[in-house]
């Protein structure tokens, strides 16, 4: 008799669930449109009837299920079990840990889609066996989970972890938290992108030209461009590291963690990103505190968000 767990990844575009072992291996997963219009309702009970197709794919008894996590990208009250609002999606007060629990009938446990991947990355990912580690995510914006003394750190609002808004640039671009020149303004993939277009705009010599004009671009032209030693792009790249390493040198004095792991569509720069960042932490960090410190890629991909969801519930926030 075995003990699963159910780790379910909500995307505004698609939602993966998976469905894992005590030790966080993945056995089975698959993956459903979440089609935002259909509403609330219908979509969690879209969600528990892929659910329990899941655990019948993987071959595992339902008794043997033994909880559910979710992570969902947007404001949730984790200790509520409730969606305030979500990136892309238009739920709005949902209390979805009730809803799940009762289509289902076993534990539910939600919390924010950065939250989650730490979690998967310290339980199965590059943070395996660390008690201090710090998940960064570089997509559209900068997500974050901060894993201290072996626990999730979520802090009396759920807001800890939330470094995309460090504020970072005074007097910076609008950022999407209302206020200006957060990190996430400059170091996601829509700040590479808006730093590309500002150089264009300033009259820069640079192979990116078209693409900005055409509205194309996107980091990988950027890394690209960089390859081929582009100075637009390099410094784009610079610009974006040198404000991620000065927040990851503040994060090394706050709780001097063993690793920043760093993850999301960008971290797939690979070293075109990682030397940068890794010379410009050294540059900003305390050198006591920073010396061990790993900066290393995320290694679940796009499973850490269902690993770390299914551990939401198989392990709680204790991973020591
Ligand atoms: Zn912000």
């Amino acid at each position: 008799m075995g003990k699963n767990f159910i780790g379910i990844d909500m995307g505004g575009t698609s939602i993966k669930l998976g469905i894992t072992d005590e030790t966080g291996r993945l056995l089975y997963k698959h993956e459903m449109p979440t089609r935002p219009e259909e509403g609330a309702e219908a979509g969690v009970e879209r969600m528990a009837a892929g659910v329990r197709r899941l655990a019948e794919s993987a071959g595992v008894f339902w008794k043997d299920v033994k909880g559910l996590g979710l992570g969902a990208p947007g404001f949730l009250d984790q200790a509520e079990g409730k969606i305030f609002r979500l990136t892309n999606i238009p739920w709005e007060n949902v209390p979805i840990r009730e809803w799940l629990q009762n289509l289902l009938g076993i534990p539910v446990v939600i919390d924010n889609d950065a939250n989650v991947a730490a979690l998967g990355e310290v339980w199965r990912g590059a943070g395996a066996g660390m008690t201090d580690m710090v998940l960064i995510t570089l997509g559209t914006g900068v997500g974050g989970g901060v894993i201290a003394g072996g626990r999730l750190i979520r802090g009396v609002g759920g807001m800890a972890g939330e470094i995309g808004h460090i504020p970072v640039e005074p007097g910076g671009v609008p950022c999407g938290c209302g206020r200006q020149g957060c990190l996430e303004t400059i170091s996601s993939a829509t700040g590479w992108v808006r730093l590309a277009r500002a150089a264009v705009e300033a009259g820069r010599v640079t192979s990116l030209e078209s693409s900005v004009e055409a509205g194309t671009i996107t980091p990988r032209d950027i890394v690209n461009a960089a390859q081929e030693g582009d100075l637009v792009a390099l410094e784009v790249i610079d610009s974006a590291a040198d404000a991620l390493a000065r927040v990851m040198a503040i994060l090394t004095v706050v709780n001097n963690p063993a690793a920043f792991v760093i993850g999301g569509g960008v971290s797939g720069a690979g070293e075109t990103l990682f030397t940068p960042l890794r010379e410009a932490y050294t540059r900003h960090a305390l050198p006591d505190a920073a010396r061990d410190v790993q900066i290393i890629p995320a290694r679940l991909g796009n499973d850490a968000g269902m690993i770390g969801a299914a551990g939401l519930t198989a392990k709680g926030t204790m991973l020591g």
